[in-house]
């Protein structure tokens, strides 16, 4: 039936209706990736974060995946805030807003009155009490544009903290003779690129924080690994939280040797223990909230 031939009356409460449905999903969408989040899934799918699973399977952008990512984040942390989500008392901006704040909170108390506090307000607002709680000023991005000649056009507005720091890099930089804004900011990117893929390099140096089982590999296998793998997690590819991890666990006497050792990062190595030891019993170490 065109939607031509509705009567007002129907045509309003349709599209409510319709509304309604869609926030269903949306909820029911987050509880989804919130149990592929506690298995780890995506590892199977050799994405190695939920962020990138979503984005290659779902169609949908950079902020709306991080919308959903960091909203469900929320919701494992508070559990009535799925109850406020439902009822309309929070949006899921305010949710994202405040994941990385309450996933820094272990007390259920005052992730309660944080829930409380966003409960009809606007994603300005929420940043607000965020910053306020946290103490930090944020360079707020309003708009990013991305160009297939693989350029990306930003809208920036730095406050606070960040705005000072800028001001202070700008002086600096104008001893070299870089004034122009838009080159301030390359060389910021630049040099914080560099500094990035020379902590990276590191990894698997003598100096690392790989986490290692120092009791069960040696330094010469933990080489041979690295050598195989180029320093990325051999499931997914991810150079970042990389550990060394048995293929056969090393609590149910897997061997050393090079073909039971592998690189993997943090989400792959928690995958490849859930299916060795069970869900439960991984449970008590990597999903506490
Ligand atoms: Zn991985």
């Amino acid at each position: 039936m065109s939607l031509r031939n509705l009567s007002d009356e129907r045509l309003i409460a349709d599209t409510k209706m319709w509304n309604e449905k869609e926030e269903h999903c949306t909820r029911q969408f987050l509880r989804h990736i919130n149990e592929v989040n506690r298995r780890r899934l995506f590892c199977d799918d050799k994405t190695g974060s939920l962020f990138k699973y979503i984005r290659k399977n779902f169609n949908k952008s950079d902020s709306e995946t991080s919308r959903r990512v960091l909203a469900a984040k929320t919701l494992r942390h508070i559990p009535g805030a799925d109850k406020a989500l439902a009822n309309k008392q929070v949006t899921l901006t305010n949710l994202a807003e405040v994941s990385n704040l309450v996933g820094n909170i272990k007390s259920n108390k005052k992730k309660n009155e944080i829930l409380n506090c966003i409960k009809g307000k606007t994603q300005t607002q929420t940043r607000e009490m965020v910053d306020e709680l946290t103490g930090k000023k944020r360079a707020t991005k309003f708009k990013t544009c991305a160009h297939s000649d693989g350029s990306l056009r930003m809208h920036l507005t730095l406050v606070g903290q960040t705005a000072k720091d800028y001001e202070f890099i700008k002086e600096q930089l104008s001893n070299k003779g870089i004034y122009k804004p838009d080159e301030v900011i390359g060389h910021i990117i630049n040099s914080a690129a560099e500094s990035m893929r020379k902590k990276i390099k590191g990894i698997g140096s003598r100096k690392s924080k790989v986490i290692t089982n120092k009791r069960a590999i040696s330094a010469v296998i933990k080489k041979a690994v690295i050598a195989r793998s180029g320093n990325k997690c051999e499931n997914c590819g991810s150079k970042y939280n990389l550990h060394f991890d048995h293929i056969i666990p090393y609590s149910i006497s897997g061997s050393s040797a090079i073909g039971n050792v592998r690189q993997l990062c943090s989400n792959c190595n928690a995958r490849a223990a859930i299916v060795a030891l069970s869900q439960g019993k991984m449970d008590l170490y990597i999903n506490q909230s």
